[in-house]
């Protein structure tokens, strides 16, 4: 039974791991020398580099040594506006008119640009936002060359997307991104919208720009006509500018469920479009029949990989009472071999927390997840001294009602809460204003079956988790938003359907 009366709370609740493998592994840095990128990036409007109107950058940092990479023009209003009329000037005089196939042309160029340039665009994601790079450069990058390549394909074929309907592009679409998947999240934003005739003005997060800076390079050398893309840097105010915006059809964005709020407020009355990806707090069910140690990397890969930066992070995981000794033995111990540190080692498991403000969050969760009572495991690993880190972290003996197990903490930060009967689980893994994803670890199709169709999440894993395709939908249910992107349903909030 958890412990909620701070009276009977134990001295010490916190027990660090220690497991010595007596080895470790030799430093495997990847080389920066391939990776390029400039001391300052302006604003990229109309196929071009220009001066922010703002006259304002700002830095970006690493945050695996708090050095500054580059500063960034900060877009103001007046930038806004500038990136919005190049993108309606593009939409009116060139991209609508375009025939579908000659705009795939130019989407195969990017996707293939991407993939030429993989390892330089791997090496600056990891650089400025913290993921190791196996992450960067096995999945990231390669997956979002892949949505460039999906999307192509699908361009001069929505007669097939959409039969016996006419599919008509919306106009400019302002794209918001946030800094967990820098790179993939604008694949995802703009290949679809490009494939579909739109143009688009897409804001990076403040803390992870240079990869959108170097994807605006590659646009450039692509030859797609100016002003097509537009890229703008900057923060909330300019996220709101593009928000508010009155010449803009669309807005697609991805962050947190607070900012998607604002937003629905703010386009509330008006004509644009909307897609939120919000925030998550994924339920990870294990059944006593599931494979044990498939789901130990299952959990491991959906919570600790990537720093648990990910809003689709099984961050709930719920296991059946006759295998959670087992399972939290195994769990603790695996994260005990978790290599922490530099983000540029390819043994690295864990980088580096993207940002000081978000370390601070995920240390307030842990002192919560302490006071409230539960039992906390974390790795003994050893940190370096600079940059944001966070060691591996396991709260057992989890209450459903725990502000650990319902708020989405966004970092490697794992709550156990075990269950006897598949109806109270279904129960506890809905109670959540959350819908994103969710996973079911069992040996029986029926099983996953009936699980799946009772639970309320957009994305349910079935003896996996965190597994992405450009082919299949990703979106949530309830405060994790509306709208589907990836796959045939992403190309739906970018057109308008008629007979
Ligand atoms: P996170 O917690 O993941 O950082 P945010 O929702 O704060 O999520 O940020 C996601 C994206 O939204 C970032 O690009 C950020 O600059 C942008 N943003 C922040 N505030 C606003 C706002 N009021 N309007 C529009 N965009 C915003």
């Amino acid at each position: 039974m958890p412990v909620t009366n701070k009276k009977n709370i134990k001295k010490s609740n916190t027990i660090k791991l220690k497991f010595d493998t007596g080895w470790s592994y030799a430093p495997a840095p990847e080389s920066k020398s391939s990776a390029s990128f400039n001391k300052q990036y302006d604003l990229f409007i109309n196929g071009e580099w220009v001066n922010p109107l703002s006259h304002k950058y700002f830095d970006t940092i690493n945050p695996a040594n708090e050095e500054k990479l580059a500063e960034v023009a900060e877009a103001n209003a007046a930038d806004v506006d500038r990136a919005v009329k190049a993108a309606r000037n593009a939409y009116e005089k060139v991209w609508k008119k375009m025939p579908a196939k000659e705009r795939a042309k130019y989407i195969f160029r990017i996707a293939r640009m991407i993939q030429e340039r993989a390892r330089e665009f791997a090496i600056i994601e990891s650089m400025d936002g913290g993921k190791p790079i196996r992450e960067s450069r096995d999945f990231d990058i390669p997956t979002a060359a892949n949505h460039f390549f999906y999307y192509a394909g699908w361009a001069d074929k929505l007669e097939y997307a959409f039969p016996n309907r006419n599919s008509n592009s919306l106009g400019v679409a302002g794209q918001i991104i946030p800094w967990n998947f820098p790179m993939l999240m604008a694949a995802w934003k703009i290949a679809p919208a490009l494939a579909t005739g739109n143009t688009v003005v897409l804001k990076p997060a403040e803390t992870t720009p240079l990869t959108a800076m170097k994807l605006a390079e590659v646009i450039r050398e692509s030859g797609l006509p100016e002003g097509v893309v537009n890229i703008v840097s900057g923060g909330g105010a300019t996220g709101a500018a593009i928000v508010n915006h009155p010449d803009i059809n669309k807005i697609a964005f991805t962050g947190s469920t607070e900012v998607g709020k604002l937003i629905q407020r703010a386009v509330a009355g008006t004509n644009k479009k909307v897609t939120l990806e919000l925030g998550g707090k994924a339920a990870n069910i294990i059944f006593e029949d599931a494979p044990i140690d498939q789901a130990v990397e299952g959990v491991i890969n959906g919570v600790y990989f990537n720093q648990g930066h990910v809003c689709c992070a099984g961050s709930r995981l719920y296991v059946q009472e006759s295998v959670a000794k087992e399972l939290i033995r195994k769990l603790r111990d695996r994260i005990e071999t978790l290599i922490v540190g530099d983000p540029l080692d390819k043994n690295t498991d864990i980088g580096a927390i993207n940002s000081r403000q978000q370390l601070d969050t995920i240390h307030k969760y842990l002192k919560i997840g302490k006071d409230e009572g539960y039992q906390m495991y974390e790795s003994s690993c050893s940190l370096p001294a600079k940059g944001y880190w966070c060691r591996p972290t396991i709260f057992t003996d989890v209450a459903q009602s725990a502000r650990i197990a319902q708020e989405e903490i966004f970092g490697p930060v794992l709550a156990i809460l075990t269950f006897r009967t598949d109806d109270e689980v279904i129960q506890k893994a809905n109670n959540t204003p959350y819908g994103l994803s969710a996973g079911v670890w069992t040996d029986k199709g029926s099983k996953i079956f009936n699980m799946t169709k009772r639970m309320r999440a957009g994305v349910i894993w079935a003896n996996t988790f965190n597994k992405f395709d450009p082919t299949s939908p990703f979106g949530g249910y309830k405060e994790s938003g509306y709208g589907r992107e990836g796959g045939l349903h992403g190309l739906l909030p970018y057109v308008n359907l008629s007979n």
